[in-house]
Protein backbone atom coordinates (compact mmCIF):
# COMPACT_ATOMS: atom_id res chain seq x y z
CA UNK A 1 0.00 0.00 0.00
CA UNK A 2 1.04 3.70 -0.62
CA UNK A 3 -0.47 7.14 -0.17
CA UNK A 4 -0.62 7.98 -3.89
CA UNK A 5 -2.87 4.25 -4.24
CA UNK A 6 -5.10 5.73 -1.19
CA UNK A 7 -5.26 9.62 -2.60
CA UNK A 8 -5.28 8.17 -6.24
CA UNK A 9 -8.54 5.45 -5.62
CA UNK A 10 -10.29 8.55 -3.30
CA UNK A 11 -10.47 10.49 -6.21
CA UNK A 12 -11.29 8.19 -8.88
CA UNK A 13 -11.49 4.48 -8.79
CA UNK A 14 -10.83 3.69 -12.26
CA UNK A 15 -8.10 6.15 -12.65
CA UNK A 16 -6.44 5.03 -9.77
CA UNK A 17 -6.65 1.28 -11.44
CA UNK A 18 -5.67 2.15 -14.85
CA UNK A 19 -2.90 4.55 -13.36
CA UNK A 20 -0.85 1.76 -12.22
CA UNK A 21 -1.87 -1.06 -14.83
CA UNK A 22 -1.23 1.41 -18.18
CA UNK A 23 1.14 3.80 -19.35
CA UNK A 24 0.32 7.28 -21.75
CA UNK A 25 1.99 7.59 -24.81
CA UNK A 26 3.02 11.30 -22.89
CA UNK A 27 4.28 12.17 -19.44
CA UNK A 28 2.44 15.48 -17.98
CA UNK A 29 4.36 18.18 -16.85
CA UNK A 30 3.51 17.32 -13.31
CA UNK A 31 4.77 14.11 -13.07
CA UNK A 32 7.85 15.08 -15.41
CA UNK A 33 8.93 17.70 -12.85
CA UNK A 34 7.92 15.57 -9.64
CA UNK A 35 10.59 12.61 -11.07
CA UNK A 36 13.04 15.27 -12.24
CA UNK A 37 13.03 16.52 -8.70
CA UNK A 38 13.07 13.33 -7.11
CA UNK A 39 16.19 12.28 -9.05
CA UNK A 40 18.13 15.46 -7.83
CA UNK A 41 17.31 15.13 -3.92
CA UNK A 42 18.53 11.19 -4.70
CA UNK A 43 21.52 11.77 -6.37
CA UNK A 44 24.97 10.93 -5.14
CA UNK A 45 26.39 13.08 -7.38
CA UNK A 46 25.77 16.88 -9.07
CA UNK A 47 21.90 17.60 -7.95
CA UNK A 48 21.25 20.29 -10.39
CA UNK A 49 22.43 17.67 -13.49
CA UNK A 50 20.75 15.12 -12.28
CA UNK A 51 17.34 17.00 -12.05
CA UNK A 52 17.86 18.77 -15.61
CA UNK A 53 19.38 15.46 -17.20
CA UNK A 54 15.67 13.10 -15.62
CA UNK A 55 13.60 15.99 -17.22
CA UNK A 56 15.23 16.16 -20.84
CA UNK A 57 15.35 12.58 -20.50
CA UNK A 58 11.95 12.06 -19.93
CA UNK A 59 11.04 14.66 -22.73
CA UNK A 60 13.03 12.87 -24.69
CA UNK A 61 11.02 9.56 -24.32
CA UNK A 62 7.95 8.85 -24.13
CA UNK A 63 7.76 13.07 -24.17
CA UNK A 64 5.92 15.72 -22.78
CA UNK A 65 2.26 16.08 -22.66
CA UNK A 66 1.93 19.08 -24.24
CA UNK A 67 0.82 20.15 -27.67
CA UNK A 68 1.66 22.92 -29.38
CA UNK A 69 5.21 24.75 -30.86
CA UNK A 70 7.99 25.55 -28.18
CA UNK A 71 8.25 22.24 -26.65
CA UNK A 72 11.57 22.13 -26.19
CA UNK A 73 11.66 25.32 -24.56
CA UNK A 74 9.06 24.05 -22.10
CA UNK A 75 11.48 21.51 -21.04
CA UNK A 76 14.37 23.52 -20.76
CA UNK A 77 12.01 25.96 -18.50
CA UNK A 78 10.89 22.74 -16.31
CA UNK A 79 14.40 21.34 -16.26
CA UNK A 80 15.79 24.56 -14.62
CA UNK A 81 13.17 24.70 -12.54
CA UNK A 82 13.75 20.92 -10.99
CA UNK A 83 17.30 21.35 -10.76
CA UNK A 84 17.30 24.76 -8.78
CA UNK A 85 14.54 23.57 -6.33
CA UNK A 86 16.54 20.17 -6.09
CA UNK A 87 19.41 22.21 -5.24
CA UNK A 88 17.90 24.40 -2.90
CA UNK A 89 16.07 21.80 -1.22
CA UNK A 90 19.17 20.45 -0.60
CA UNK A 91 21.11 23.34 0.66
CA UNK A 92 24.78 21.28 0.03
CA UNK A 93 23.63 18.51 2.04
CA UNK A 94 24.05 14.71 1.07
CA UNK A 95 21.68 12.99 -0.81
CA UNK A 96 18.25 12.36 0.64
CA UNK A 97 17.26 8.74 0.93
CA UNK A 98 14.25 6.82 0.93
CA UNK A 99 12.54 6.32 3.98
CA UNK A 100 12.54 2.29 4.29
CA UNK A 101 9.57 0.58 3.49
CA UNK A 102 7.53 -1.16 5.78
CA UNK A 103 6.04 -4.64 5.50
CA UNK A 104 2.73 -3.18 4.43
CA UNK A 105 3.75 0.16 3.37
CA UNK A 106 5.88 1.66 0.88
CA UNK A 107 6.37 5.12 1.76
CA UNK A 108 6.99 8.29 -0.82
CA UNK A 109 8.85 10.44 2.20
CA UNK A 110 12.70 11.29 2.45
CA UNK A 111 15.16 11.34 4.94
CA UNK A 112 16.95 14.63 4.45
CA UNK A 113 20.03 13.61 6.84
CA UNK A 114 18.00 14.86 9.77
CA UNK A 115 15.96 10.85 10.11
CA UNK A 116 12.65 12.18 10.09
CA UNK A 117 9.90 11.22 7.37
CA UNK A 118 9.71 14.54 4.99
CA UNK A 119 6.79 15.03 2.64
CA UNK A 120 7.94 17.31 -0.66
CA UNK A 121 4.78 19.19 -3.03
CA UNK A 122 5.60 21.46 -5.42
CA UNK A 123 2.26 23.53 -5.22
CA UNK A 124 1.33 26.98 -7.11
CA UNK A 125 0.90 28.77 -3.50
CA UNK A 126 0.84 27.64 -0.08
CA UNK A 127 -1.88 29.20 2.48
CA UNK A 128 -4.05 28.11 5.21
CA UNK A 129 -6.55 26.08 3.16
CA UNK A 130 -3.89 24.63 0.61
CA UNK A 131 -2.19 23.52 3.95
CA UNK A 132 -5.37 22.01 5.30
CA UNK A 133 -6.44 19.93 2.17
CA UNK A 134 -2.19 18.69 2.19
CA UNK A 135 -2.74 17.72 6.20
CA UNK A 136 -5.97 16.12 5.87
CA UNK A 137 -4.94 14.31 2.35
CA UNK A 138 -4.27 10.25 2.52
CA UNK A 139 -1.02 11.27 0.92
CA UNK A 140 -0.19 13.03 4.43
CA UNK A 141 -2.76 10.70 7.05
CA UNK A 142 -1.46 7.43 5.28
CA UNK A 143 2.36 8.15 5.95
CA UNK A 144 1.62 9.20 9.52
CA UNK A 145 -0.87 5.88 10.18
CA UNK A 146 1.54 4.11 8.56
CA UNK A 147 4.81 5.02 9.75
CA UNK A 148 3.67 6.13 13.01
CA UNK A 149 5.50 9.18 13.53
CA UNK A 150 5.53 12.70 12.65
CA UNK A 151 6.25 13.86 9.79
CA UNK A 152 7.77 17.15 7.97
CA UNK A 153 6.07 18.76 5.34
CA UNK A 154 7.94 20.83 2.90
CA UNK A 155 5.95 22.99 0.43
CA UNK A 156 7.95 24.33 -2.53
CA UNK A 157 5.95 27.41 -3.98
CA UNK A 158 6.31 26.85 -7.92
CA UNK A 159 3.91 29.72 -9.24
CA UNK A 160 0.97 29.65 -11.31
CA UNK A 161 0.94 28.83 -14.82
CA UNK A 162 1.24 30.73 -17.43
CA UNK A 163 1.67 30.33 -21.34
CA UNK A 164 2.69 26.35 -19.76
CA UNK A 165 5.38 28.32 -17.98
CA UNK A 166 5.60 28.43 -14.04
CA UNK A 167 6.21 32.19 -12.96
CA UNK A 168 8.05 31.98 -9.61
CA UNK A 169 11.56 33.63 -8.22
CA UNK A 170 12.51 30.01 -8.85
CA UNK A 171 11.95 30.70 -12.59
CA UNK A 172 12.24 34.66 -13.58
CA UNK A 173 13.97 37.81 -12.26
CA UNK A 174 13.78 41.49 -13.41
CA UNK A 175 17.36 42.36 -15.13
CA UNK A 176 18.91 46.05 -15.08
CA UNK A 177 19.26 46.82 -18.70
CA UNK A 178 22.60 48.38 -18.26
CA UNK A 179 24.47 46.76 -14.68
CA UNK A 180 22.79 43.13 -15.70
CA UNK A 181 21.81 42.89 -11.78
CA UNK A 182 18.53 40.68 -11.16
CA UNK A 183 16.36 40.91 -8.76
CA UNK A 184 12.86 39.28 -7.73
CA UNK A 185 10.94 41.66 -5.06
CA UNK A 186 11.38 44.85 -4.14
CA UNK A 187 13.19 44.69 -0.19
CA UNK A 188 11.38 47.13 2.75
CA UNK A 189 11.51 50.59 2.13
CA UNK A 190 12.31 50.24 -1.81
CA UNK A 191 10.94 51.71 -4.33
CA UNK A 192 9.75 49.97 -7.19
CA UNK A 193 12.36 48.49 -9.83
CA UNK A 194 11.70 51.03 -12.43
CA UNK A 195 10.04 50.23 -16.08
CA UNK A 196 13.10 49.34 -17.73
CA UNK A 197 13.77 46.39 -15.59
CA UNK A 198 13.55 43.32 -17.94
CA UNK A 199 11.97 40.45 -17.16
CA UNK A 200 14.32 37.25 -17.68
CA UNK A 201 13.67 33.88 -17.88
CA UNK A 202 15.90 31.44 -15.75
CA UNK A 203 16.40 29.17 -18.61
CA UNK A 204 17.98 32.21 -20.46
CA UNK A 205 20.18 34.14 -18.49
CA UNK A 206 23.81 33.03 -17.75
CA UNK A 207 23.66 33.25 -14.01
CA UNK A 208 24.81 30.08 -12.12
CA UNK A 209 22.48 28.33 -9.97
CA UNK A 210 23.94 29.13 -6.93
CA UNK A 211 24.65 33.05 -8.00
CA UNK A 212 20.96 33.14 -8.73
CA UNK A 213 19.92 31.53 -5.60
CA UNK A 214 21.81 33.88 -3.15
CA UNK A 215 20.20 36.82 -5.30
CA UNK A 216 17.04 34.89 -4.13
CA UNK A 217 17.51 35.10 -0.95
CA UNK A 218 18.94 38.30 -0.18
CA UNK A 219 15.38 39.44 -1.63
CA UNK A 220 14.12 37.26 0.80
CA UNK A 221 12.32 34.87 -1.81
CA UNK A 222 13.30 31.64 -0.02
CA UNK A 223 10.07 31.74 2.41
CA UNK A 224 9.20 30.35 -1.23
CA UNK A 225 9.93 27.10 1.02
CA UNK A 226 8.07 26.27 3.77
CA UNK A 227 7.91 22.82 6.07
CA UNK A 228 5.84 22.74 8.99
CA UNK A 229 5.24 19.29 11.35
CA UNK A 230 2.19 16.93 11.18
CA UNK A 231 1.47 14.98 14.38
CA UNK A 232 0.19 11.49 13.98
CA UNK A 233 -3.77 11.72 14.32
CA UNK A 234 -5.28 10.84 17.22
CA UNK A 235 -7.19 7.46 17.06
CA UNK A 236 -4.87 6.65 13.92
CA UNK A 237 -6.94 3.08 14.20
CA UNK A 238 -9.96 4.20 12.47
CA UNK A 239 -7.74 5.34 9.67
CA UNK A 240 -5.89 2.02 9.49
CA UNK A 241 -9.25 0.82 9.43
CA UNK A 242 -10.35 2.34 6.65
CA UNK A 243 -7.16 1.53 4.66
CA UNK A 244 -8.00 -2.01 4.98
CA UNK A 245 -11.43 -1.13 3.90
CA UNK A 246 -10.25 0.38 1.03
CA UNK A 247 -7.92 -1.82 -0.28
CA UNK A 248 -10.31 -4.54 -0.71
CA UNK A 249 -11.37 -1.95 -3.26
CA UNK A 250 -7.94 -1.22 -5.36
CA UNK A 251 -9.12 -2.18 -8.62
CA UNK A 252 -12.37 -1.42 -9.22
CA UNK A 253 -12.83 0.38 -12.33
CA UNK A 254 -15.75 2.55 -11.11
CA UNK A 255 -16.29 5.77 -12.81
CA UNK A 256 -15.97 9.05 -10.61
CA UNK A 257 -16.77 12.17 -13.39
CA UNK A 258 -15.01 14.27 -9.75
CA UNK A 259 -11.29 13.11 -11.04
CA UNK A 260 -11.84 13.99 -14.58
CA UNK A 261 -10.56 17.61 -14.25
CA UNK A 262 -9.65 17.74 -10.39
CA UNK A 263 -8.59 21.50 -9.54
CA UNK A 264 -5.50 19.84 -8.02
CA UNK A 265 -4.54 16.99 -10.37
CA UNK A 266 -5.48 18.86 -13.45
CA UNK A 267 -7.10 17.01 -16.67
CA UNK A 268 -7.29 13.11 -16.17
CA UNK A 269 -5.22 11.67 -19.33
CA UNK A 270 -8.21 8.72 -19.37
CA UNK A 271 -10.61 11.27 -20.48
CA UNK A 272 -9.82 10.35 -24.02
CA UNK A 273 -10.63 6.91 -23.03
CA UNK A 274 -13.74 7.55 -20.59
CA UNK A 275 -15.17 9.83 -23.36
CA UNK A 276 -14.56 8.94 -25.79
CA UNK A 277 -16.25 6.99 -29.04
CA UNK A 278 -14.37 3.52 -28.55
CA UNK A 279 -14.94 1.37 -26.03
CA UNK A 280 -13.34 2.18 -22.83
CA UNK A 281 -10.43 0.49 -22.76
CA UNK A 282 -7.16 2.13 -22.79
CA UNK A 283 -5.04 -0.06 -25.33
CA UNK A 284 -7.46 1.17 -27.43
CA UNK A 285 -6.06 4.49 -26.99
CA UNK A 286 -2.24 4.21 -27.42
CA UNK A 287 -2.01 3.56 -23.50
CA UNK A 288 0.64 0.69 -22.97
CA UNK A 289 0.75 -1.35 -20.21
CA UNK A 290 3.30 -0.62 -17.42
CA UNK A 291 6.61 -2.25 -17.07
CA UNK A 292 7.70 -3.30 -13.37
CA UNK A 293 9.87 -0.27 -12.98
CA UNK A 294 7.28 2.20 -13.82
CA UNK A 295 4.62 0.56 -10.88
CA UNK A 296 7.63 1.17 -8.46
CA UNK A 297 7.47 4.86 -9.46
CA UNK A 298 4.01 5.13 -8.91
CA UNK A 299 4.51 3.06 -5.75
CA UNK A 300 7.28 6.18 -4.38
CA UNK A 301 4.71 8.58 -5.21
CA UNK A 302 5.88 9.97 -8.43
CA UNK A 303 2.54 10.80 -10.56
CA UNK A 304 2.93 8.68 -13.57
CA UNK A 305 0.69 9.86 -15.70
S1 LIG B 1 -11.70 10.44 -17.18
FE1 LIG B 1 -12.86 10.73 -15.30
S2 LIG B 1 -14.00 8.82 -14.99
FE2 LIG B 1 -12.39 8.40 -16.49
S3 LIG B 1 -10.69 7.60 -15.29
FE3 LIG B 1 -10.38 9.79 -15.50
S4 LIG B 1 -11.31 10.66 -13.68
FE4 LIG B 1 -12.10 8.59 -13.85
Amino acid sequence: MNSERLAGHELCPRKSTWSERYVGFRISLTAALYSAVDAGLTTELDPEKAAQDALLTVAAKPGLDIEGEGVYGIAMHYARLSAIVSVALRSGGPAWKRIPDTESWTSACYDSGDGQPRRVVLVDHWGASRQAVEATSWRTIGELVSLERPILLTAVEIGTTRLRKRISPWTRAYRHPRNKVCRFRKRDGEESFGGDWEPVWREDCELKTKDWLDLMAKDGCMDAIKTSRIAVPQRPERYLAEMKRLSGELDSEAMRLAGCNDRMSGACPFQVVCHGAKDSDPLRYNFKLRSSSDIHDLACGIHGT
